[in-house]
C-alpha cells in the first residue's frame, strides 16, 4: 500500500504541494526559492544580498504541477544558509571553526564559495558573519537538509512504486548573465531556458526533447547543458534504464522579473502560463509512458 501524497508544511524548512487531480509519474522540486531567513543564520551581509541567490518565484511559474498530477515540493529557506542542490561531501570545511569530522570531496562548488554553505556572497565578501561551529554546521544538516532530501525520497519512491517509473523536474532560475562566481564567467548572455539533463546521461534523449521542443514552439530559446548541467538532485535521482528521469530546469529571469528589485515583471503571467501548457503537455507524456 503506498502512502496518498498530501499537502505539508514543515515550517520554515519545507512544503509539499500535494497532487490536486489523479496522480501522474512526475515528481516537480524547487529547491532555492525559499525566502525565509532562519534565525540561526548569523550572515555578514543584507537580507537583500542572502536573496540575490535565491530562484524568487520559481516555484510560482511552476504551481500548475499539482493541477496536472505532480507533487511540487519546496525548500522554505536560502539556499546560501544551506544549498540542497549539493550533497554532503560539498561542505565547505573553510568555514568551519575546527576540525569537521565527516568526509569531504574536492568540491568545485564549495571552492567557488557556493557549495552545501556559501562562503561569499556574490564576489568575495563573506556570507558568514563568522566561522560556524562544527556543532552548527551539523545542526543545519540534520535540520534542513536531511527532512528536503527525504521528503524528496519518499515523494519520488511513492510515484515510482506506483507506477514504475518517475519524471522528475528540478526547478530554478539563472541570472541574465554569467556572474563573479558562475561556471560561465561575468557577462555571459545566458538562453531563456537552460535544461540540463548530465549531458545526456540523467534523462531519455524523448522526455528532454519533447521539453525542449515544446517551449521553442512557445518562442523560447533553449539551451541544453550550458552553462547548468544538472548538479547534486538530478544526479541523485536519475537513472533512465530504470525509468528514473530527472532534468534541471533553470528559467532566466529576465522573463519574468526585475532583477534588482526583485518584483515580478509583466513577462511573469505569460511565462507563468507557457509552464502550465508545458507540465499538461509532460504530464500525458509520463502517463503514455507508464501505460506502455
Ligand atoms: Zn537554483
Amino acid at each position: 500500500m503506498i502512502d496518498p501524497i498530501t499537502d505539508l508544511t514543515l515550517e520554515g524548512v519545507l512544503e509539499i504541494r500535494a497532487p490536486r487531480v489523479a496522480a501522474v509519474p512526475m515528481v516537480f522540486d524547487s529547491p532555492h526559492s525559499g525566502l525565509t531567513i532562519p534565525a540561526d543564520f548569523h550572515p555578514a551581509v543584507s537580507a537583500e544580498r542572502i536573496l540575490v541567490a535565491a530562484d524568487t518565484h520559481v516555484d510560482a511559474l511552476f504551481a500548475a504541477a499539482p493541477d496536472v498530477g505532480a507533487p511540487l515540493l519546496a525548500a522554505l529557506f536560502p539556499r546560501s544558509f544551506l544549498d540542497v542542490n549539493r550533497s554532503l561531501l560539498d561542505m565547505d570545511i573553510s568555514m568551519v571553526e575546527g576540525d569537521w569530522p565527516h568526509p569531504v570531496g574536492r568540491s568545485p562548488t564549495a571552492a567557488r564559495g557556493m557549495g552545501l554553505m556559501w562562503r561569499y556572497a556574490w564576489g568575495n565578501e563573506p556570507m558568514h558573519s563568522r566561522k560556524l561551529s562544527v556543532a552548527e554546521a551539523e545542526d543545519r544538516i540534520r535540520r534542513y537538509w536531511q527532512p528536503y532530501h527525504a521528503t524528496l525520497a519518499q515523494l519520488m519512491h511513492a510515484t515510482y512504486g506506483r507506477f514504475g517509473k518517475v519524471y522528475h523536474i528540478n526547478c530554478h532560475s539563472m541570472t541574465a548573465e554569467g556572474h563573479a562566481i558562475s561556471s560561465d564567467g561575468a557577462g555571459t548572455q545566458r538562453a531563456d531556458i537552460c535544461l540540463g539533463d548530465l549531458n545526456g546521461t540523467a534523462a531519455s534523449p524523448e522526455f528532454v526533447a519533447l521539453i525542449r521542443d515544446t517551449l521553442r514552439g512557445e518562442g523560447l530559446e533553449v539551451a541544453l547543458n550550458k552553462p547548468f548541467r544538472g548538479a547534486e538532485l538530478t544526479q541523485a535521482w536519475s537513472s533512465p534504464a530504470h525509468g528514473r528521469h530527472s532534468v534541471q530546469f533553470e528559467i532566466n529571469r529576465r522573463l519574468y522579473m526585475n532583477e534588482t528589485t526583485r518584483a515580478r515583471t509583466a513577462g511573469f503571467d505569460a511565462l507563468q502560463a507557457t509552464l502550465t501548457r508545458l507540465c499538461a503537455v509532460l504530464a500525458d507524456y509520463a502517463m503514455a509512458q507508464a501505460r506502455g
